[in-house]
Parts: structure tokens; sequence; C-alpha cells
């Protein structure tokens, strides 16, 4: 019997193990890091919580007798995945990262590709509506830019107010194209701000901008590091898999 961990926090990563939980011989341990309080069941055993670092994760490594390790965090999980990579090395257990492939620039779409989201922030003009769902760790770049009005769409409410000139949008995805441009005419969104998270449901917003002329503000990945195990779908995953079995 070989255990599986699974880094979760993103639909590929729940599709992943609902599979993984169908192959004989296979014991799946979800991770979440408990950041959304209702998350979506992944339909097997569920840990959620950091780890403690590279260390807590090798201790729990070892403690769980995991086998094999499928890192399938979103894309900008940075930490996570290095984390992952580092245990991964220290104890010997063999890793695949999962990732989407980036978005490519669709033909009507206005890119502003930026490195980081101090930049993004940078790049409006005074008075522009920024609509972003980069997360609650965003917003302390949005927060410095008091001339600028941001829209940032969270899954959870939040307990506390928005900090400076902007206001929470609470919505769970998936988002229709039709709704989303509904959503932007409703804020009067001048800027979308993304980050370049791959996979086509959360594509729909990009589409939705372009459809209304609205520059897109893209923050680029941080590449995983050199030589690292990665696929980019589900069906590659279950080979490793397959194969580490
Ligand atoms: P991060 O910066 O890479 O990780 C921060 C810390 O959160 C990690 O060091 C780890 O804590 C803990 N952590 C992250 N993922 C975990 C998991 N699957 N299981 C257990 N602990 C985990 O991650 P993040 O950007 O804050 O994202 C947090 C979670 O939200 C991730 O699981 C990710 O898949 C999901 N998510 C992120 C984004 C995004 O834009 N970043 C978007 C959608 C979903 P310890 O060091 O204590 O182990």
């Amino acid at each position: 019997m070989k255990r599986i961990l699974i880094l979760g926090g993103t639909a590929e990563a729940r599709k992943l193990a609902t599979q993984v939980a169908q192959i004989h011989d296979i014991d799946p341990v979800f991770s979440l890091a408990g950041v959304t309080e209702k998350p979506l069941d992944p339909g097997v055993p569920c840990r959620v919580g950091g780890f403690g670092g590279v260390p807590g994760l090798t201790r729990f490594i070892k403690d769980k007798a995991i086998s094999i390790i499928l890192d399938a965090t979103h894309p900008y999980a940075t930490q996570m995945s290095r984390n992952a990579a580092a245990a991964a090395q220290a104890t010997g257990t063999p890793i695949l990262h999962l990732e989407r492939p980036e978005w490519e620039q669709g033909p009507s779409e206005n890119w502003i590709r930026v490195p980081d989201m101090q930049s993004a922030v940078r790049a409006m003009p005074p008075g522009a509506r920024a609509f972003t769902a980069t997360g609650r760790g965003s917003l302390g770049f949005f927060a410095d830019r008091a001339d600028i009005y941001t829209c940032l769409r969270v899954i959870d409410p939040s307990p506390d107010p928005f900090p400076g000139n902007g206001e929470f949008v609470v919505a769970r995805p998936p988002f229709s194209v039709e709704a989303e441009i509904e959503v932007f005419r409703h804020f009067d969104v001048t800027h979308l701000v993304v980050k370049n998270a791959g996979g086509q449901a959360a594509r729909t917003k990009l589409t939705a901008a372009a459809s209304l002329g609205l520059p897109i503000i893209i923050v680029d990945r941080i590449p995983l590091p050199a030589g690292s195990n990665t696929v980019e779908d589900i069906d590659a995953a279950l080979d490793w898999i397959a194969q580490q079995c």
C-alpha cells in the first residue's frame, strides 16, 4: 500500500483526489492550508493547516509514512511548492508538481505584464478602479495606493473592514463571462489585475475585460526551481502515480 500526500487548494487537486481514491493500493491524504472557511470536500481523508515549514513537513512525511507527494497547489503558492520539494529531497520521497499551463494572450486582450504585485499596483494611473482576485495577501499593495479604488473578490466575508480605498466583493467561483461583464460594469472597473493562474474556468474574467476594452495587468509566475518534476494535467499526474506504484 502506497500512501500519497496530495497538496491541494485547487480544483485540479480535488479532481485528482477523486480519481486517486479509485486506485487500489493507494491511500490518499489530502492537505489544505486552511485559508477558505468551508472548502469543497475532496472526497478523501483531509488534514487542514500548515505543517510548520520544511521541518514540519519532513516530520509529517516520516510520521505518516508518506511514499509519494503530489503537489497540486495553486501556481502562485510558491512557498508550499518549495517547502514540499525540500522536504521530499530530505526524505528521499518522489514528488511531482501538477501545474496548469499559463494563459496565452488572446488577440483582443490588452495585457500589461508585470513581475510582481507591487509593479501591478504601480502600473495603474491615479483614479483607476481596479478589480482583482489576487487574494487577501495582496491587500497591502493596494492599500498603498489611496488614489485607486480597489474591488477585491474573496470567497469568505472579511471580519475586518476593507483597509483603504475600496471594498470586498464576496463570491465563490466559477463565474461566466456574462456574470463577469456585469460585475465589471457594476463596479465601473477600469483595470483588471490578475495572476496568470491558467485554466479555462478562471479565464472568463479576461474574456469579459477584453470585451469591455479594459487593460489586463497580469502578474507573471515565479517558476519552480530548475529540474522540478512537473506535469500540466491530471491524466499525466495519474500516469506518474501509476509508475510509482
Ligand atoms: P504559500 O504562500 O505557498 O504557502 C504559505 C504557507 O501555507 C505554507 O508555507 C504552508 O504552511 C501553508 N500551506 C500552503 N498550502 C498548503 C497545503 N495545501 N497544505 C498545508 N499547508 C499549506 O500558499 P498561499 O499562496 O498562501 O496559498 C495557500 C493555499 O491556497 C494553497 O494551498 C494554494 O493552493 C491555495 N490557493 C492559492 C492561490 C494564490 O494565488 N496564491 C490561489 C488559489 C488557491 P507551513 O509552512 O506551515 O507548512
